[in-house]
Formats: structure tokens, sequence, C-alpha cells
């Protein structure tokens, strides 16, 4: 039985962990970390368990802990985490450098699992998308564009930049010596009068925002006579929440370290 303990258990992601989770055997949510001050202090977030400000004593109940909420406070409860080497679940995009360094700092003390998207299926699609780049090579312009609701703060989406690595890695690999980098470019706006409209190397990034899309991630291969379009979409959290509950059971116990979703899924 693994003990969990959710940060930010009233976001719309913390929710869909917490309503996961009550159905799992083999997993149990402890502990559950709010905003310090908020007014949910106290209040029941789950059976069983209330959430309280207090990182410190919420992380020593826990073998591992999940996070799907800002920079600052992933930052924040990874430095936290230090004192007792708890192993990290991270959901949080839009990451800053202080983010970065926390969850880098904690590694070197507990197992830390760090995803853009948690999702089976977009893990798949970064690796689909890696070998379409590669085995296309230059002939075809790649272009991502990423859908999501109108609430999400950071853009271009966390997988959308995980999207673009795959593809770079991909390009750059690509055989007969044909490998090229390639560059994002992010949107487009106004007119290009000097040089080609679209340069060889440009992979295009483009962020749609509205409604209530939960998720969707397309990538595109543009030719001259043919065109290829790998897209994910996401339909609910629970696909994103069913990652996270899955990499949280086989994170706990493994050595300090940085580990991938692909490592999870044994890509
Ligand atoms: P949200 O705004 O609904 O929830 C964030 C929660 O974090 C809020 O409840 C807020 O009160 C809480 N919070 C803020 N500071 C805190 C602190 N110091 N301690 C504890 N809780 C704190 O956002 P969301 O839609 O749930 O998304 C959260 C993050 O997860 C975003 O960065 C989003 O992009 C990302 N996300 C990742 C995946 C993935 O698969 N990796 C999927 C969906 C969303």
């Amino acid at each position: 039985m693994t003990r969990v303990c959710v940060i930010g258990p009233q976001g719309r992601m913390g929710r869909a962990v917490l309503a996961l989770a009550r159905e799992r055997q083999n997993l149990q949510v402890v502990s559950a970390v709010v905003r310090p001050g908020s007014p949910a202090v106290g209040a029941e977030v789950t059976p069983g368990v209330v959430a309280t400000d207090d990182v410190d004593a919420a992380l020593a109940q826990a073998d591992v802990y999940i996070d799907f909420t800002t920079p600052q406070a992933t930052a924040d409860v990874a430095l936290a985490a230090m004192a007792r080497s708890v192993p990290a679940v991270v959901g949080t995009t839009g990451l800053n450098d202080r983010a970065h360094a926390a969850l880098e700092a904690l590694s070197k003390r507990a197992p830390v699992l760090w995803a853009p998207n948690f999702s089976p299926g977009v893990n798949v699609l970064l690796d689909l998308a890696e070998r379409a780049a590669r085995a296309l090579g230059p002939e075809l312009d790649i272009e991502v564009v990423e859908i999501h609701h109108r609430q999400k703060r950071d853009a271009p989406s966390g997988t959308a930049l995980a999207l673009a690595e795959a593809l770079t890695r991909g390009r750059a690999d690509a055989g007969a010596g044909q490998g090229t980098a390639l560059a994002p470019v992010f949107g487009r706006a106004g007119i290009k009068d000097t040089g080609a409209p679209r340069a060889p190397g440009e992979l295009g990034i483009a962020a749609v925002r509205g409604g209530d899309v939960v998720g969707e991630h397309t990538a595109y291969f543009l030719g001259d006579h043919e065109r290829i379009e790998l897209t994910h979409r996401a339909a609910t959290r629970s696909v994103f929440a069913a990652g996270a509950l899955r990499a949280a059971t086989w994170l706990a116990g493994r050595p300090a370290g940085r580990y991938r979703m692909r490592d999870v899924l044994g890509l």
C-alpha cells in the first residue's frame, strides 16, 4: 500500500487525483496540502483526510507526494521534501528556473518524476512523433498546434514544448546526413519581406485557448503532396490522474534520481 500526499487537493487536477485514488486498492491518500493560510485548512478533501498548510507534517506521513499546482508551490514543496527525502510525482507546467532547481536538488536525495503530461497516450505520441521526424527527414515541414481550456495559465503547453523537443531530436537524427536543426517559432504574425516566408528549420508552435478543452496536441508533417497529422485528444483529466497514480506507485521505493513517464510505461 503506497501512502500518498496530494498537494493542491482543490485544484482541477488535485480533485481528479483524489477521485481516482478513492477507487484504487494499492494506494491511499493520507494527507493533503493547501496554500498557506487557505480557508480550506481543516476541511475534509476526501474521506478521512483533512487539508493542512503544514507541508512538513503532511509529507511526514507519505511514501510519495503528487503535485499539480503552480511553479512557486512546486519549488516550495520540493525544497520542503528534501528534509525527509520524499519521492515526488510532479505535473505542474510552466516551471521557472527556481522550480527546476528545486526538483533537481530533491532528486539528489529522492526519486523525482516530473512530466508535462501523464497520459500514457501522449507519451506514446511523443515517441511516434520523434520516430516520424527521423524517418521523414527535412522534406516535410513540421508544426505543432495545441488547444486548452480558457483557464490555462501557461502557453504553449508543457506538452507542446515536449512534443517540439521530441520532433527536434528526431529531425536532428534524420538519416543520410540530412539531419538539420529545428528552431521553435512561437505563433506567427506580420509580413516577411525578406528571405523565405517560412525558413526550412522553423518549427511553428501555436496555442489555442478557450472553453473547457482538457487538452489536444497535434504534430503536423506537411509535404508538397501529402500531410501526416499525429493527434492526441484528452477528454477528461482522469487520464492524467491515472498516469500520476501509476507513476506514484512505481516511483515509491526507487533510488534517488530523475525519472520520466516513459520509464514508468517501459517505452
Ligand atoms: P488549478 O488552478 O485548478 O489548481 C492549482 C491548485 O494549486 C489550486 O487549487 C491552488 O490553490 C493550489 N496551490 C497553489 N499554491 C499552492 C501551495 N503553495 N500549496 C498547495 N496548493 C497550492 O490548476 P490545474 O488545472 O489543476 O493545473 C495545475 C497544474 O498542472 C498546471 O501547471 C497545469 O498545466 C498542470 N497540468 C499538468 C498535467 C500533466 O499531465 N502533467 C495535466 C493537467 C494539468
